[in-house]
Parts: structure tokens; C-alpha cells; sequence
């Protein structure tokens, strides 16, 4: 019901009709204006030195108290009643009847309250269409005429105790009537005016709210959406606003940030020296609100209010972070591969010289007359340059290895293969070897890679026991992954991370290339090495390569 009534009231306001509100300030104006009216009335009487009171008053009382009586019972009506265009045309009507019943006892042709349909004509303006304003004149014109009429012609009936000016002359009732009926239409015309030009002003202000409404609301949404961070700062050099972007990157949200100096949140910032400074392109390195450091790409422009009065400074910037450390990487890797060139291209130029180093000092040696003393000095130039030729290989192998050629293999008979070859080596005389796998297991791997990464992992756990314990080989075709544990003392955990890092060894004579040549090949197979704790807590070492696409 309530909400019927509002929806109704909404409808009547957009016609230009009256909200509940007005009608009620409306209602109290009337009993205001009665109060006023009997107050000037009594007024006048006492000092117009009469000394009876004059016979209209009773009348005037008896309307005024009416009048009275009807706004109060329209006030209780106004909180139930539906249609408030009917409640407002009863009102007006009332009111119109009101005024001539005034004119009526207070003489007709010689009462000065004819004036009093003008401002109902006017207030109805207030509430009504134009085309009602038109309607409550013409009311008014044929009431008053009607009342003069029938004064002219005596029709009139006398109120006990009012003498009427009962000869009234035909022209002074038409010029009356005329003058009077000429005012209340012009009244009409001009309210209708006025209100209609007030209605349509509201209306524009009405349109022009709705649209900064969704202005601000579509500034709020690009704002908040946009990907680049975006800050305010005003010509005192404080940070004025920060969206959600700008949050996202620095990590200080809006109220962390509102106020503050631009230079000290962001020293290194140039926007700010004392006055703003636009910049076109820029990078800063500023630390975020846990101290981590980060790379922006900035630049800011001013903004100007339409009289080109600086209102501050917008600064757009991106996180270059990411980037940036990727730019690094690469600038690193573009290095490494051509110092990696070069020395696996001096590795291989010192190694034919010293195979003739090796080679020459072999035949000197075959001599019978070199004295013991020179032959064991021969024996150190041959061994040496052996185990300078081997770090040469693995060198190569880890700096240049061959492009990999993937092909499904038996690993299961590459790794039987492996131990028994191993089997025949000094180095492995006193190791066990559990081989915890199915035969026929095949994955696709480049063999001779495979293998040389299987080899040196097989080294490494022989040298880890001492060459005395066990190496469990193990193989799951399905999951791509091989493994070789042993029973040694396993890694430290000081050193996990550097073991694939070429030359780190903790070896005497190691040269440190093992398993970086071991990391190198199979992450050039695609795949990955694992270190792990073996059951027996020695060293595990899984190496995982991807199936194929079969
Ligand atoms: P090198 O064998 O020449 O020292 P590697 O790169 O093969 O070089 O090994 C680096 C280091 O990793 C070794 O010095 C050793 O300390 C450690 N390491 C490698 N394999 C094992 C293992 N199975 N058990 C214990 N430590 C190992």
C-alpha cells in the first residue's frame, strides 16, 4: 500500500504534480495565513475605535474556523490518501470557495480579498499542471463574477446583521469583473510560465546529476581496472591517489600512501624537485612496502583544469621487475655461451698438443738408457697430461655437448651394459651392484649422452664409498625416470646447491664437471636431475626424462 502510494506520488511529481511534503507546507500556510488574517482583523477592529464589534466578524470567525477544521482533517487525510492530483484539485477548490465565501461577508463588489484568488491561482502554479492553473482562473473568474452578479441584481442573500452596498452601478460591476477576471489570467499565464521554466531547469539539473553520477562512477571503474599504476601528485609533491594497479605493485594501498611525500615514498622519482616535473619516459628502482626492490617504468604528464591551472601531476607506471631480471639472464646466458665457446674452442686446440706431449715423452721413455730418476719425472709428465686430456673431454662433453639425438632405447640393457663394463674397472672392484629393475624397459634418450651422465653418476657413488658398498640401479619406464643410489655418506646439506655447478668439487684430484655434465645433457634431453636421500642415507640421484610424444 505504502508503496503503491510512492510509486503514485512519483508519477504525479513527474507530471509536475505535488509530493506530499508541499502539500503539507501548503496546509500549514493556509492556517498561518488565517491566524495572521483574524490577528490583523482583531487589530483593526480594536483600533478602528468602533464600539461594537462589526457585524461581519461572527462570519469571519465562523469561516476562518472552518477553514481551520478543513486543514487539520486534509493533514490527517494526507498520510492515507492515494491519488494526491485529486487531493491537491480539492484543495485548491477549497480554497477558491474559501475566498469568495471572504469576499462575500466582507461586501462583494467593495471587499479588497479579490486578491486572494490571485495568490491561490499562484500557489496552485506551485502544485499543478498549467493547463489546471487555467482551470482554478477560470474557476475564480466565474465565482467572482457570479458573486457580483448576483449582488448587481439583488440575488444576494443578506446575512443577518451585513448591509450590502445593495446599488451597485452596471459599470462599476463590469469594470470589477473585468479588471479582476483580466488578473487572474495573467496570474495563470505567468505562473504556467514561470513554473514551466522552473520544471524544465530542475528537470536538466536532474539529467545533468544523472549523468556526473555516471561519470564518476565510469572514472571510478577504468581507474580501478586499468593494468598500469596510476598516482596523483599534487603541486605540494603529496600523493593525492593511487589505484588499485598501483597497489597491486608497491604494495602500499590508498590510505598507506594518502598525503605522503612522493620523494620520500619513492626517493628517485624525478616528479617532484620543489615543483612538479612531467618526465616522457623514465625507470626508477624503488623499494616496495616489504623492502623488496623493485623496477618501474614511469612517466607523468600534468593535468590542467579547463582555465590551464595545474592541478597536479599523473604518474603512469609498470613493473619492470620480472623484465628487467629476465633482460639480466639472458645478457648473462648471451655471455656464458660465448666464453663457453671460447674455451671449450681452446680446450680442444690444447688438447691434440698435449695427446703429442703425451705421446713423445711415451717414446722417450722406451729408451733403456734413461736413468731411473728421469723415467719416474716422464711417468708424472704422462700421467698428468692424461688427467688434464680427461678433464678436457669432460669439458667438452659439458660445454659443447652434441645436440641430442632422442631415440627410444632398451635402458634396462643400456644400464646392464654399464655395469658390466664398470664391473671390469679397479675403481669398482669392492662395489655391489642391486639392479631393481624390469629388462625391456625403453625410454627415448640419446645413448651415448645417456649413458656418459649414467657413467659419471657411477663414479661419483663409487668415490663416495670408497669404493667399497653398494649401488642400487633402478629404472620405471612409465614414469621416464632412472635412479642410482649408493650407501656413502650422502651430501651435506651446506653443499646440495652447488654440487651442479661446474668446477665445485670437494675432491683432492676432481675436476668438478661430473655432474654439471651430468645437469648439462639431460636438461638437454629436456629433462631434469633430482637429488635425493637414498634409503641407506647416501646420495640418490633420479634423472627424469619426458616420454615421448608417442
Ligand atoms: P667431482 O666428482 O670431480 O668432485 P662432481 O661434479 O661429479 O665433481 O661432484 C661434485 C661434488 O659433489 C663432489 O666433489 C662431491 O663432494 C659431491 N658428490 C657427487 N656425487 C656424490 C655422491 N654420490 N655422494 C656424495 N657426494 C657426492
Amino acid at each position: 500500500m505504502i508503496r503503491r502510494a510512492v510509486a503514485g506520488e512519483t508519477e504525479n511529481r513527474r507530471e509536475g504534480g505535488a509530493s506530499r511534503r508541499q502539500l503539507t507546507w501548503y496546509l500549514f500556510f493556509r492556517v498561518l495565513f488565517i491566524i495572521l488574517f483574524l490577528t490583523g482583523t482583531i487589530i483593526y477592529q480594536l483600533h478602528s475605535g468602533l464600539d461594537r464589534p462589526h457585524p461581519a466578524l461572527p462570519y469571519l470567525y465562523l469561516l476562518a474556523g472552518l477553514s481551520c477544521l478543513h486543514a487539520l482533517m486534509s493533514a490527517i487525510m494526507l498520510r492515507a490518501v492515494r491519488g494526491l492530483r485529486v487531493f491537491t484539485q480539492a484543495q485548491i477548490a477549497w480554497d477558491l470557495l474559501f475566498a469568495t465565501g471572504l469576499i462575500y461577508v466582507t461586501g462583494g463588489i467593495d471587499s479588497l480579498f479579490s486578491l486572494l484568488y490571485l495568490i491561490i491561482i499562484i500557489s496552485g502554479g506551485i502544485f499543478m499542471t498549467r493547463r489546471e492553473v487555467f482551470f482554478a482562473a477560470s474557476a475564480s473568474s466565474i465565482l467572482y463574477g457570479s458573486l457580483l452578479d448576483l449582488q448587481y441584481y439583488g440575488y444576494l442573500p443578506q446575512l443577518g446583521g451585513l448591509a450590502f452596498p445593495q446599488q451597485v452601478s452596471e459599470s462599476d460591476v463590469f469594470y470589477a469583473v473585468f479588471v479582476n477576471v483580466l488578473g487572474f489570467f495573467f496570474t495563470a499565464l505567468l505562473t504556467g510560465m514561470l513554473v514551466d521554466r522552473l520544471r524544465r531547469s530542475e528537470q536538466a539539473l536532474e539529467r545533468r546529476t544523472v549523468d556526473f553520477g555516471e561519470l564518476e562512477e565510469l572514472n571510478r571503474t577504468i581507474l580501478a581496472s586499468i593494468g598500469s599504476g596510476l598516482m596523483i601528485v599534487n603541486p605540494r609533491g603529496r600523493v593525492r591517489s593511487f589505484n588499485a594497479a598501483a597497489s597491486r605493485i608497491t604494495g602500499y594501498t590508498l590510505q598507506e600512501v594518502y598525503d605522503r611525500k612522493v620523494r620520500e615514498l619513492f626517493p628517485g622519482m624525478g616528479v617532484y624537485d620543489g615543483g612538479l616535473l612531467p618526465v616522457s619516459r623514465a625507470e626508477v628502482r624503488v623499494k616496495d612496502k616489504h623492502g623488496g626492490l623493485r623496477t618501474l617504468g614511469y612517466a607523468a604528464s600534468m593535468v590542467k583544469d579547463p582555465q590551464e591551472q595545474n592541478l597536479g601531476l599523473l604518474v603512469t607506471f609498470q613493473d619492470l621487475t620480472h623484465l628487467k631480471a629476465m633482460e639480466g639472464q639472458l645478457k648473462r646466458a648471451d655471455r656464458l655461451a660465448a666464453v663457453g665457446q671460447l674455451a671449450s674452442g681452446m680446450a680442444h686446440e690444447i688438447r691434440n698438443p698435449l695427446a703429442s706431449i703425451s705421446g713423445s715423452v711415451q717414446l722417450l721413455m722406451e729408451d733403456r738408457n734413461v736413468s731411473e730418476e728421469n723415467r719416474r719425472l716422464m711417468e708424472i709428465v704422462v700421467r698428468e697430461a692424461d688427467r688434464l686430456g680427461n678433464l678436457l673431454t669432460d669439458f667438452l662433453v659439458y660445454a659443447r655437448p652434441n645436440p641430442p639425438e632422442l631415440v627410444e632405447e632398451d635402458v634396462s640393457a643400456l644400464l646392464d651394459d654399464l655395469v658390466e663394463m664398470v664391473n671390469a674397472d679397479a675403481r669398482f672392484t669392492f662395489v655391489d651392484f642391486s639392479r631393481e629393475y624390469a629388462p625391456g624397459g625403453r625410454m627415448p634418450v640419446d645413448r651415448r649422452l645417456f649413458r656418459q651422465a649414467l657413467l659419471n653418476l657411477l663414479i661419483n657413488a663409487a668415490e663416495a664409498m670408497g669404493g667399497r658398498g653398494k649401488v642400487l640401479l633402478g629404472l620405471d619406464p612409465d614414469a621416464g625416470a632412472v635412479y642410482v643410489e649408493d650407501t656413502g655418506p650422502g651430501i651435506p646439506a651446506e653443499i646440495r646447491e652447488k654440487i651442479f655447478d661446474p668446477f665445485f668439487t670437494t675432491k683432492d684430484r676432481g675436476t668438478g664437471l661430473g655432474l654439471a655434465t651430468v645437469y648439462a645433457v639431460i636438461e638437454a634431453m629436456g629433462g631434469s636431475v633430482e637429488l635425493s636421500e637414498g634409503s641407506a642415507g647416501g646420495a640418490r640421484f633420479t634423472l627424469q626424462i619426458p616420454r615421448g610424444e608417442s
